[in-house]
């Protein structure tokens, strides 16, 4: 056991009161404090002379003590020390509150360094609460960066600075991690003087080195790992070799033609299933590009070969239209559809578990509720994810469980940047659907003040005239007096009145399954032609029917949000609208927006928001089911690149079996308890 494992307790100072302080920050023993990042850096590494300070800012400035002070009392509990002093180019007051013994440090004509911050009061130049050391000798001694560190009850900036310093005596414990060669090639510090850097830098340089050495690291070990499951995976051949069963019949029969895109995602999904390699496929196409049919042949493939299939989605709704879409498709086959919710009744529940462990059941269609231990499959061969990014890597991987060696699809319209793709899907191979289905036209997207409301209403009863639908989306079901937010309900009364002549229905998550189902009925049906709603149609669902979506307060939603939710629209040859209500008038939402009215390329949206927002935005969505990142701040496109290029040459380098590539992976596997039987197996 290494040191870096000893509880915090070890460290000078740290009893069992703020032990259990720290212990309620995750800091259990000094591994943890020296992986304690600050959150910021108070550079003090540089003298400021008086004449240059100005209000509001923090300096630190060496004064000389004229030998006078005051101490004021302006009121009962409050007393005011005011120091004087001077440098060679004015002076400057030091004033310390409820401190009023605060002169007896301080010797006439001696000098002292200072660091507090400075106001200015009737033209004094005072220095609040500073801290203040005598300098004896050397002046650089004084000079440095302090970390800042985030708190807890009981623990100071000043006690934890004291103790990370501690800890950092035992840096000469820390493994290097890398490979001497990437270190070299990458021009990366070494550890451990990263470890002191990020907390106690040399220079502002160095924080730089030190944050850049530390997310390389992580990301390196992370997408090594994925990489290496992934190679190692393609390497054994123990998946269901699928036979070709007559799916060009049903591509036949189904009521439109496959794009050529669908077409080269269906082959690459096919050779997938007959190779004897168990299939790991992500199915990537913009929202709209037609994955479901996909998804459909795969289905049908696997139960001709008499395996069950389970097919999950992230929502009620979602899974429900699956079955629907499904229940189509195989109409003509004796094909036996389940589908499995969380909020159905136990016994119709009952019986299609009854009925899946009994393989009467071909296909369970579900949300969560499929992962719950009490679903068991007779025969599992395929496990179908729709909307991965709303699951985690660990649900999929515990459907996949359900079955021995299942062929896994999963599918996302969620366009994520290549580099990003590799940390996120790193251990999947990749299909894309790059192409719309014929006759699609591009969603006319507006972005308007919400003075304009009025208009764009205007404008959706036109289209409602026409027998065309419209859905509303708005960010909250409840009215909340803090936020200047329309809630679903308000709009909703709002709406049934200014539409009184069509049928206006509300939908949101609150509602029973079968209240979902019925309002969604009557939207597919065109018996409802106006869907005021919250999010819960934001992924996936499918009405052709509907052309238009005014999406309130949209400077409230994320990007790729509002994409998927346009998305909801624009699903026919009709030509569709979109109007993105801004809440307020301010100009930098607007501005942010602005690029949904450019394009509805998903791919473009996203590339955009990744250099808005940075990569850590988007590795943070613990929906990934990723391990959180420790350095997530510290990542920016550059360290992502370059950690790409790492891997590939350390895979080139070493292979995937070699004495150096196992020591990695263990080290790597324990570190972020990553539980992947199979990586070990050689
Ligand atoms: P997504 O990729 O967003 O999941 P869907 O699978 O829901 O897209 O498909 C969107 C719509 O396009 C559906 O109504 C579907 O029936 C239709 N569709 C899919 N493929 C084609 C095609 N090749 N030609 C015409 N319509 C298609
Ligand atoms: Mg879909």
């Amino acid at each position: 056991m290494s040191k870096l494992d000893s509880p915090v307790r070890y460290i000078k100072g740290v009893g069992p009161g703020r032990a259990q302080a720290l212990g309620g920050i995750g800091i259990y023993n000094i591994a943890d404090l020296l992986n304690y990042f600050p959150r910021d850096y108070e550079d003090r590494s540089v003298i400021t002379k008086i004449r240059n300070m100005a209000a509001g800012n923090k300096y630190m400035v060496v004064v000389k003590y004229t030998g006078r002070y005051k101490v004021l009392r302006p009121r009962r509990n409050l007393s005011i020390t005011k120091i004087y002093t001077n440098d060679d180019t004015g002076y400057a007051t030091l004033t310390f509150f409820n401190q009023s013994y605060a002169a007896k440090k301080f010797t006439a004509g001696k000098y002292y360094i200072v660091y507090g911050e400075v106001q200015i009061s009737y033209g004094e130049l005072q220095i609040l609460n500073p801290e203040c050391k005598p300098i004896n000798n050397d002046l650089n001694e004084h000079l440095h960066i302090y970390p800042v560190y985030g708190l807890t009850k009981n623990i100071t900036q000043h006690l934890m600075r004291r103790i990370t310093k501690e800890a950092l005596n035992y840096v000469s414990e820390v493994d290097e991690g890398l490979p001497r060669d990437i270190i070299e090639r990458y021009k990366l510090i070494d550890k451990k003087n990263a470890y002191i850097n990020i907390h106690y830098p040399e220079n502002v340089h160095y924080i730089a080195k030190a944050k850049r050495r530390l997310a390389f690291q992580e990301l390196f070990e992370v997408m090594l790992y994925f990489n290496l499951v992934k190679l190692r995976r393609n390497k054994m051949n123990k998946g269901i070799p699928f036979k070709s069963c007559g799916e060009n019949d049903f591509i036949d029969k189904l009521p439109f033609k496959l794009t050529t895109a669908q077409h080269r995602a269906w082959e690459e999904i096919s050779n997938d299933m007959e190779s004897d390699k168990q299939m790991n496929r992500l199915l990537q196409g913009d929202v709209g590009s037609g994955k479901t049919v996909v998804a459909a042949l795969a289905i049908y493939k696997a139960i001709k070969n008499d395996h069950q299939v389970a097919f999950m989605a992230p929502t009620e709704i979602l899974a429900q239209q699956h079955y629907d879409t499904l229940k189509n498709f195989f109409k003509d086959y004796r094909i036996n559809i389940g589908l499995l919710t969380g909020s159905m009744m136990a016994k119709k529940k009952n019986k299609i578990l009854k009925d899946t462990y009994e393989n009467k059941i071909n296909v369970v269609i579900g949300t969560h509720a499929l992962i719950q231990e009490d679903v068991k499959f007779n025969n599992l061969g395929l496990v179908i994810t729709d909307e991965q990014h709303r699951f985690g890597v660990h649900q999929r991987s515990l459907l996949e469980h359900k079955g021995r060696n299942c062929d896994v699809l999963v599918m996302t319209a969620t366009p994520i940047p290549r580099s990003l793709a590799l940390i996120i899907y790193g251990d999947l191979d990749i299909s894309v659907i790059d192409e719309m289905p014929p006759g699609r036209k591009p969603v006319k997207t507006y972005l308007v003040n919400k003075d304009m409301r009025t208009g764009v209403y205007g404008f959706i009863e036109k289209l409602l005239k026409k027998k065309e639908q419209c859905y509303v989306v708005v960010p909250l079901i409840e009215d909340s007096d803090k936020l200047d937010v329309v809630s679903a309900d308000q709009v909703y009364a709002e709406l049934k009145k200014e539409f009184a002549g069509y049928r206006v229905g509300l939908l949101h998550g609150k509602l029973t399954q079968e209240e979902k189902d019925s309002i969604m009925n009557g939207f597919k049906s065109g018996a409802i032609n106006l869907l005021v709603s919250t999010t819960v149609i934001e992924v996936g669902v499918d009405v052709p029917g509907a052309t238009a979506i005014v999406i309130e307060n949209a400077e409230r939603f994320g990007l790729a949000q509002l994409h998927q939710l346009r998305g909801r629209v624009g699903r026919s040859e009709k030509k569709s609208y979109c109007f993105l209500v801004l809440g307020n008038n301010n100009a930098q939402a607007k501005d942010r927006l602005k690029i949904l009215a450019q394009t509805n390329n998903g791919f473009k949206i996203s590339e955009y928001d990744l250099k808005l927002r940075g990569p850590g935005d988007f590795l943070g969505f613990s929906q990934h089911g990723l391990p959180s990142f420790k350095t997530i701040d510290y990542i920016d496109n550059k360290v992502l690149e370059e950690t790409v290029s790492a891997v590939k040459y350390f895979i080139n380098k070493y292979g995937i079996y070699s004495q150096t590539t196992n020591q990695l992976m263990s080290s790597i596997k324990e570190k972020w308890s990553f539980s992947d039987e199979e990586v070990t197996l050689n």
